[in-house]
């Protein structure tokens, strides 16, 4: 008897790493109890993927999460998709392994019990169109788009219907889904989860996407600016919270106050994606990217604290700022190093 492992893992393209993945069959019946153990460490081709040189090309694939493989066999066959992070042969860290930081951030904080919901948006392309415009032009301007319903406003949906069913039988932390404000733009968020949970699913779901989409020939992008203009960016809302900020406001404040202090805000936005500059405007629901602003209900700031949160005095917050090519390696552990380390003086 034998089992299909899909085995992902991130690349090290530049400016935006981009996911790959291969097949193994492995014998036994399969991996699916939520453990690592009937899956080997395997190796792959970095000259191929931006990760090494030819002359020394071997790089490792270490298994750090399985789940049920929804595309083949409907997640009742046995086959799954493995999560991987790349090791050099030596079995440290690559360099374009950000899994690792964030082990480490995550270990000493995680008595604060951090978690995040992070809100993905991506955009269907057909050809060099986004889903829904048409040749040559542009469709009715922005207004009617966002959780609409109807074939003049909705783009996509067959693919978004099928992408999220995928993501339930793999056992992701899907929370939900909607329409965006541009056609042919969707969201779907994943958590409230630990760090890495959160991480390797929304890595997870970015894969599945786009292998769902494969299925529907259109693509799925996660350009945070997919049409220039005054058209919406594509972003990537990250909420945050620790035990003390699910439990009191003064913790909520401290939080959104030590994301602005000192070089704190640039330390921040230069790793939230590339061409954060081109989406956080100002304009389009956005704070310009270099300046650091938190309120209230506000969607016009860098860090939003919801309604509910003000006015239950405990919940968490919004950062505003992440692109929907952000790392969420990168994010969750620049979120949890600075909040934490502020909340625990
Ligand atoms: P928005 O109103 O900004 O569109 P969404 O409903 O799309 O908000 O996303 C909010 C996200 O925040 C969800 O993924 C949700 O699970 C997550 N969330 C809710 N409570 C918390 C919390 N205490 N800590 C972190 N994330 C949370
Ligand atoms: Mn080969
Ligand atoms: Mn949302
Ligand atoms: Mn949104
Ligand atoms: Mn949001």
């Amino acid at each position: 008897m034998t089992f299909k492992a899909e085995y992902i893992w991130i690349d090290g393209t530049e400016p935006t790493a981009k996911l790959r993945s291969k097949t193994k069959i492995i014998a036994g019946a399969s991996a699916q109890a939520g453990t690592l153990d009937a899956l080997p460490i395997w190796g792959f081709d970095g000259s191929s993927t931006n990760q090494a040189e030819g002359h020394a090309s071997d790089r490792v694939l270490k298994p750090v999460a399985v789940y049920p493989d929804p595309i083949r066999g409907g997640g009742s066959s046995g086959d799954v998709l493995v999560m991987c992070e790349v090791l050099n042969i030596d079995m440290t860290p690559h360099e374009s392994n950000t899994r690792a930081a964030l082990a480490e951030v995550e270990a000493r904080f995680g008595a604060q019990e951090p978690i995040f919901g992070i809100e993905q948006e991506y955009t269907f392309f057909e050809g060099d169109r986004p889903l829904g415009f048409p040749v040559g032009g542009f469709p009715a301007a922005q207004g009617g788009y966002y959780c609409g319903v109807g074939t003049d406003e909705i783009h996509g949906r067959d693919v978004v219907e099928a992408h999220l069913d995928n993501c339930l039988k793999a056992g992701l932390g899907i929370s939900g889904i909607n329409a965006e404000v541009m056609p042919g733009q969707w969201e779907f968020q994943v958590g409230p989860l630990a760090p890495l949970e959160v991480s390797d699913q929304l890595w997870v779901a970015r894969w599945l996407l786009y292998r769902t989409a494969e299925d529907f020939k259109v693509s799925a992008t996660l350009d945070p600016k997919p049409v220039k203009g005054d058209w919406n960016g594509a972003g990537a809302h990250t909420n945050f919270s620790t035990k003390a900020m699910r439990e009191g406001y003064d913790a909520i404040i401290t939080a959104a106050e030590s994301l602005g202090e000192g070089s704190k805000p640039m330390d921040h936005v230069k790793h939230y994606g590339a061409g954060i500059d081109d989406r956080l405007t100002g304009l389009h629901e956005t704070a310009p990217w270099n300046e650091y602003s938190y309120g209230v209900s506000d969607r016009g700031a860098s860090v939003r604290i919801p309604w509910q949160v003000e006015k239950d005095g405990k919940g968490y917050i919004e950062d505003r700022r992440p692109n929907a090519n952000v790392d969420p390696y990168v994010v969750t552990r620049l979120l949890v190093d600075t909040c934490c380390s502020a909340l625990e003086k």
